[in-house]
């Protein structure tokens, strides 16, 4: 089954919802590092969210969802583009029980940035008030949209899945009633079937009495988007002096991607140069 998203409209209601299943872009994400398995779960549910709210929040550039707090759970952070490419990663500083987002996480935010390639930079926050990253997801929505939005976020350590429910913008006076019934069955949705069925049979357990407009499906995939480039502009801001003592050490400097583990050496040579470019080249004196 390859990583899907599934856009669908009631008919009869002004209400949208999303289905996202990930497997492979899951796993590339948590590869290579050794969450304990609260955390990978957490990553999984946050992948599967971003997925949905990419979807939602009409936008084109890129986003970062965010969690941060004084817990043993640090910050986890999921950065996508409006086409569906998604990378993640978390850090730790003691052992993550399994339990409540605040057990985990401790005093802390959830952080929505949406940067568009062209136009301002929007920033949401808000608290990490309620027990799980789907309730804090939904206070999220009911502050900065004021639209009534639910989600539903499972993983396990092979799969990672979610399902979305907001009412439209325009909606009619019924929408409460309405909302509130495509709520209730959605609500019955059990995490193995979002892992193991074919989106279009849940869609059909869940809603076999409505009538539901389903739009073909798109992928998400899992992409880093570190570089050599981006590595080296990184390394030249630092401390021109400090450079020079490490160089002095060590025959180059080695970077580790945190997102996607992919390692990049660059040695004396590479650094003036990147140096020079920096400062327009001419004025180089050493
Ligand atoms: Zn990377």
């Amino acid at each position: 089954m390859t990583d899907k998203l599934y856009r669908y409209l009631f008919d009869q209601a002004d209400v949208r919802g999303e289905l996202v299943q990930l497997n492979e872009s899951y796993q590339q994400m948590i590869a290579g590092h050794d969450y304990p398995a609260p955390v990978r779960q957490l990553l999984g549910q946050m992948l599967a969210a971003t997925s949905l709210l990419t979807a939602i929040l009409k936008f084109e550039g890129e986003i970062a969802v965010q969690i941060q707090g004084d817990g043993p759970l640090r910050l986890m952070v999921i950065n996508g583009t409006h086409q569906q490419a998604l990378r993640g990663v978390a850090r730790c500083q003691d052992e993550v029980p399994s339990g409540t987002l605040q057990e985990m996480v401790g005093k802390g935010h959830l952080v929505i940035t949406i940067t568009p390639k062209e136009g301002e930079r929007y920033q949401g926050v808000v608290g990490l008030t309620e027990p799980t990253l789907a309730g804090c997801l939904e206070q999220y929505f009911a502050q900065s949209e004021q639209l009534r939005t639910r989600l539903w976020l499972h993983a396990n350590d092979q799969h990672a899945a979610g399902m979305l429910l907001q009412e439209m913008p325009a909606s009619n006076v019924d929408s409460d009633v309405e909302f509130e019934h495509l709520e209730q069955l959605t609500d019955t949705v059990k995490a193995e079937e979002l892992f193991d069925l074919p989106a279009e049979e849940v869609l059909r357990r869940l809603y076999h009495q409505e009538s539901v407009q389903v739009f073909e499906p798109g992928p998400v995939v899992f992409r880093c988007s570190c570089s050599r480039e981006r590595s080296l502009s990184a390394i030249v801001t630092l401390d021109p002096t400090e450079l020079q003592a490490i160089l002095a050490e060590q025959d180059a400097i080695e970077m580790q991607c945190d997102y996607c583990g992919a390692q990049y050496r660059f040695d004396a040579i590479d650094i003036a140069a990147a140096q020079e470019g920096q400062t327009g080249g001419s004025s180089a004196q050493h």
